[in-house]
């Protein structure tokens, strides 16, 4: 029978306790007791779906806890995990009974439990956060969910199928990827097993009768291996555990997926694992291996050097062994193993001193890290992408000037790189060297490339790097000073358009200062001045409602008076608007419709939280617009030093070859840039081209011009 019931044994209370005793000697035994006839009692009217007495579960759970040396206030807060949620039991009586750990610990479980269960990215991304935030406030929690799960999981059987497959998949969605994240190997391979027995029981069935069915075949065939292993061991005079096992069920069904592979091609159905008593011993087995059989290129994995994000240490290599079958090797340490093993967990099991500290500190960091970015991030498939991504181990090795190495997910770039080594450091990053050649801030970084960033103070992110930043701390960062760097843009503009239409209206500036002002922030509920300056500068209030609500009634009256009107906008034609430069911290942007340069005949449009959109005043588009007024102002667009705008120019010449050569070389003449061209040949024998070139201003874009429709073969050229 391919599924078999889960015939385990339900722990009694006095196991456990002998359980605990062996690793916690101190342990509150009489507590533990008391935890568990406690739970017996709340849940004594309920029945485990199947029919047996409730208290199993929380029994199961513990007995799980004590397997994993957790210590007794953790097991006693598994006993009693499901008394709040599902019972009278209030959490005060836990507390008052068990004290503030025990009890706080049932809250977070009780909390947890109230986990949305429908399934959605939106969902899904929601109880991540939740699984997160409880993390980060104590790290048991999780593991008892762990095994709160786990139990579920192996008594699922006796669930509706579609009850199954929604657990099933929130196990593999979830629970799984968290566990291998912590590290904790044994806890993942299970939730994977049992979460794909359910989720596609057929397939789930059909891998495990062929594992059955080869069984033999395979067991006399890794006997032989193991021993020819074992004995050129011996021989070096070198000590080490040689097992070998199954690899679990879903891992083979990954491989076949991936590999679009059947099962009879799946060679490394087996694997050996060897522990090793030092580090260089796993290195000289490898050795010993690697002389024995002929190791497939590409298939060794140096995870000793270079750990795996969670932390994992092991050497791995796949040879042709005896008869042409492809053997996998897994070489580590006993410490490495419990650490691939346990993980998080190891934290109780291990207590070598200085070494879990380490341990432990990077586990920290990198939840802290992730309950960090989800505050931040707004897109709630971006953040289960996120940890997705960054759990499986896709990844690309680089090293720092000073010759450490740094794990960064696969397709990262300089950016992500300079974000890695420090937010300040990513933030001024202008430039790339990788291996002591210049790079694209875009390039994507290769294995085992040096790479030194080069940094200015003056520099800032630039929107576009999120187009190729891939790691969620690098696009976090970027977003978040993007939106610090806008309000700070708005607030500049916003101040200036302020400045501006009290000059026109002759009121003061020191009426900013007066007490006046507070009315005038209240009537649109803002709180201080900058508020009120970073909602101009979004479009939000404009500032003439302001300039309104400062002046003193009867001149008010005025001003509501056409004639007033006329004055005013009479006014403004004499008054050159606002100056932008390029070295401002001024929030505009370039209209996309007429493309203007510095130089021409210009006009700005405050838009809603983009600023000022620079127009040439004969722009089309701008038409339609220009009766909102009050919205519309003149700006004086003087860029910085070597900046440059985009600009259309459509030259049509007749189709002869060459002529593209030649228009090419007049612009780089120019020591201008084509950012993009577009070509069109008509059956008239004429050539359109549609030139996107970077100009400085609109003196060095007429020069151009004349210049173009100097040279022979141009027919005609238009903006
Ligand atoms: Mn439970």
């Amino acid at each position: 029978m391919a599924i078999t019931k889960n015939h385990e044994k339900m722990p009694t209370v006095e196991e456990l306790k002998e359980k605990i005793l062996i690793y916690e000697p101190d342990a509150d035994v009489s507590l533990l007791r008391k935890a568990y006839y406690f739970s017996h009692e709340a849940h004594c009217s309920q029945r485990r779906i199947e029919g047996s007495p409730y208290i199993g579960h929380p029994l199961a759970v513990a007995s799980t806890l004590a397997d994993m040396h957790m210590d007794h206030k953790a097991i006693i807060a598994g006993l009693l995990h499901d008394t709040v949620e599902d019972t009278e039991t209030r959490i005060d009586d836990i507390r008052d009974i068990f004290g503030e750990e025990v009890a706080f610990l049932v809250e977070g479980l009780t909390k947890l439990s109230k986990m949305e269960s429908r399934s959605g990215k939106e969902t899904q991304a929601e109880n991540f956060r939740k699984m997160f935030l409880a993390m980060a406030e104590d790290i048991r929690v999780i593991i008892i969910k762990f095994a709160d799960r786990l139990h579920n999981m192996k008594t699922l059987e006796y669930l509706s199928s579609a009850k199954q497959k929604r657990i099933a998949k929130e196990t593999l969605d979830i629970y799984a990827p968290l566990a291998n994240r912590l590290g904790i190997g044994w806890l993942k391979s299970a939730f994977e097993d049992l979460g794909f027995r359910y989720m596609l029981p057929d397939v789930y069935k059909d891998i495990e009768a062929k594992v059955a069915k080869k069984k033999e075949e395979l067991e006399e065939y890794m006997d032989e291996v193991a021993a020819i292993v074992k004995k050129k061991i011996k021989k070096e005079h070198i000590r080490a555990s040689v097992k070998w096992r199954v690899k679990h069920y879903y891992g083979i069904y990954q491989k076949m997926v991936a590999q679009r592979i059947l099962f009879d091609q799946v060679h490394d159905v087996l694997g050996i694992r060897i522990i090793a008593e030092s580090k260089s011993n796993c290195y000289a087995i490898l050795g010993i291996i690697h002389s024995l059989w002929t190791p497939i290129p590409g298939q060794f994995k140096d995870y000793i050097a270079m750990p795996k994000s969670n932390l994992y240490q092991s050497l791995h290599t796949t040879v042709i062994g005896p008869r042409g079958s492809r053997v996998e090797f897994q070489i580590r340490t006993e410490e490495m193993n419990m650490v691939a093993e346990e993980g998080i967990a190891s934290h109780w099991v291990y207590k070598e001193k200085g070494k879990i500290k380490e341990r432990d500190t990077k586990y920290i960091a990198w939840l802290r890290e992730l309950v960090q970015s989800q505050q931040t991030l707004s897109d709630a498939s971006d953040f289960v992408e996120e940890i997705k991504g960054e759990v499986t181990p896709e990844v690309v090795y680089v090293i720092t000037p000073q010759g450490d190495i740094r794990e960064l997910k696969k397709g990262s770039t300089p950016v992500d790189f300079a974000y890695a080594i420090h937010s300040e450091v990513g933030h001024h990053c202008v430039g790339a060297k990788a291996n002591g050649r210049i790079v694209p801030l875009r390039y994507e970084l290769k294995n085992g490339d040096t790479v030194e960033i080069i940094t200015s103070v003056s520099h800032g992110p630039s929107k576009d790097w999120l187009n190729f930043a891939v790691t969620s701390r690098a696009r976090n960062r970027i977003k978040q000073w993007i939106k610090k760097e806008e309000r700070k843009q708005s607030m500049a503009l916003g101040a200036r358009l302020l400045e501006t239409e009290l000059k026109k209206n002759d009121i003061p500036l020191s009426k900013l200062k007066q007490k006046s002002i507070k009315k005038v922030l209240e009537s649109f509920s803002l709180g201080s001045l900058e508020d009120l300056h970073v909602s101009i500068g979004f479009g939000k209030v404009s500032p003439h409602q302001v300039a309104n609500r400062l002046m003193p009634p009867k001149e008010r009256d005025i001003e509501e008076d056409i004639a007033g009107r006329t004055k005013a906008v009479k006014e403004r034609k004499e008054f050159k608007g606002i100056n932008i430069k390029g070295i401002d911290n001024i929030l505009y942007t370039v209209g996309k419709c007429c493309y203007p340069v510095p130089g021409d005949d210009l006009i700005g449009f405050v838009t809603r939280g983009k600023g000022v959109t620079i127009h040439r005043k004969n722009c089309p588009n701008l038409k339609r617009i220009t009766m909102h007024d009050d919205r519309v102002i003149d700006v004086d667009w003087t860029p910085s030093e070597n900046e440059t705008t985009s600009v259309k120019l459509l030259v049509e010449t007749v189709d002869k070859p060459g002529i593209l050569a030649n228009l090419s070389a007049l612009i780089s003449a120019e020591e201008i840039n084509i950012s993009h061209l577009e070509v069109n040949t008509s059956p008239d024998k004429k050539a359109n081209f549609t030139f996107t070139l970077q100009v400085k201003d609109r003196d060095q874009l007429s020069k151009l011009s004349s210049k173009i429709s100097g040279s022979s073969g141009v027919l005609h050229i238009k903006r």
